[in-house]
């Protein structure tokens, strides 16, 4: 079976065409700029050159229609016709409560993503204006529904409260979900596979750090507890969002500054974390090289960055009373041999001991970084959220044929 992943931002598109006979990918690609006169499709067939293409692509429906005439094209194609294509599978952010797993895509499937809009403001209505355009261009093509916030479903009561008053749960919702579940689930079974043991008996913290960051307790194979909560915006220190801050901060700020509750918000989410501290980037690289050619500003976003980190870690070490495996993952985790360095460098009371060598080896396979004596797995493993998308869609078809 052939299917398309798709990944719907508000201004972008991202896809990948599988063929799941083997999970290999046949062409990925990327929509940017839609809205826009100047809009850029960048078609990557696997064998063939890559073709970038500018034109005007006002909304969603006509990227979708544009990604399609690449993947028939005689020269840059790799289907003979769009009817290859036998699902959809979409990637949505917030699944709230209702959606403890993946989905197969329904008038009340749709309602209920719509009713989370208040939610995710800013993920789940381009996530509709995916799906939408889809069905226009594939009408009797099954879709599929895949969720950040799935995975994490399973922490308990105690786990995803907040201590507020219990009625804001009740009225609006408001709880800890967690994101990048697909991401967590997908690294650590493969954490199981690298280790050899059986997940249900494993502890694994799963360290997804990219732009956006987060950290989650995997035990038996389950989220037991993850560090984004309501929003993405709890937690980790990331590129530009704040993560972990007193919430007092915000009123604090508002009433000193006079700031509107937009204003807050776009500072704590885009003006924070390492490009604040560091007043230049909010790119792990630039700011290991500025530590480096030792900027203090830079140097100290890496400390602050570091130490977070490291406190989350010894906080699910604690949750989980123990720790098997760690994994990073994503951008800054798969890449930063020096981020990875400096958080195990204070870890070894979990008993955990780095291999430096092993560390410093560049790899896109998943790998153990840890000595053969340290007590706890340390791991590397390049995150494929795409993959954990096209498996749930074709099992999700194959259930519902
Ligand atoms: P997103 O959250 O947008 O999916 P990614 O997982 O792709 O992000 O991570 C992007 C981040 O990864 C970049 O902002 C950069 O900080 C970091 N990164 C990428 N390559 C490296 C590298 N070689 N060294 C350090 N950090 C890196």
């Amino acid at each position: 079976m052939k299917l398309l992943v798709i990944n719907a931002g508000s201004s972008s598109l991202k896809y990948q065409l599988y063929d799941m006979t083997d999970e290999s990918v046949l062409a990925k690609g990327l929509v940017e700029r839609i809205g826009m006169d100047s809009s850029i499709l960048t078609h990557k067939p696997t064998g063939k050159e890559d073709v970038t293409e500018v034109s005007e692509i006002l909304e969603h429906t006509t990227a979708i229609r544009k990604v399609l005439d690449k993947l028939v094209d005689p020269e840059c194609g790799v289907l003979k016709s769009v009817d290859e294509i036998q699902a959809v599978g979409h990637r949505v952010v917030h699944g709230g409560e209702a959606f403890k797993g993946s989905a197969l895509v329904t008038g009340d499937v749709k309602s209920e993503i719509r009713r989370l809009f208040d939610l995710a403001p800013l993920h789940n209505p381009p996530a509709i204006l995916g799906i939408t355009a889809a069905e226009k261009n594939m009408p009797n093509v099954p879709q599929v529904v895949v969720f950040d916030t799935a995975f994490h479903q399973t922490m308990e009561e105690k786990v995803y409260l907040y201590p507020i008053p219990k009625v804001l749960y009740k009225k609006h919702h408001i709880r800890r979900y967690g994101m990048h579940g697909t991401s967590h689930d997908y690294v650590s079974k493969v954490a199981a596979e690298v280790v050899e043991r059986p997940l249900e008996e494993l502890k694994i913290i799963t360290c997804h750090i990219g732009n956006g960051a987060s950290l989650t307790a995997v035990q038996g194979g389950v989220s037991v507890d993850t560090s984004m909560g309501l929003t993405p915006l709890e937690g980790l220190m990331m590129g530009t969002r704040s993560g972990d801050v007193d919430p007092a901060v915000v009123t604090f700020v508002m009433n000193k500054e006079e700031l509107s509750l937009s204003e807050v918000n776009s500072m704590l989410n885009k003006h924070s974390g390492l490009l604040a501290i560091s007043g230049s980037s909010s790119d792990m690289r630039d700011i290991t090289d500025g530590m480096e050619a030792g900027e203090p500003n830079a140097t100290l976003a890496f400390e602050m960055y570091e130490y977070r980190l490291r406190k989350y870690i010894g906080s699910y070490a604690a949750a989980m009373n123990g720790v098997d495996v760690i994994v990073f993952t994503a951008g800054v985790g798969e890449n930063s041999a020096v981020v990875r360095e400096k958080v195990c460098e204070n870890l070894t009371y979990l008993g955990v001991e780095l291999d430096p060598e092993l560390n410093k080896v560049r790899s896109g396979d998943p790998r153990r970084i840890s000595t053969p004596n340290s007590k706890v797995d340390v791991l590397v493993i390049p995150t494929n959220e795409e993959l954990v998308i096209a498996r749930d869609t074709f099992r999700i078809v194959q259930e519902n044929k």
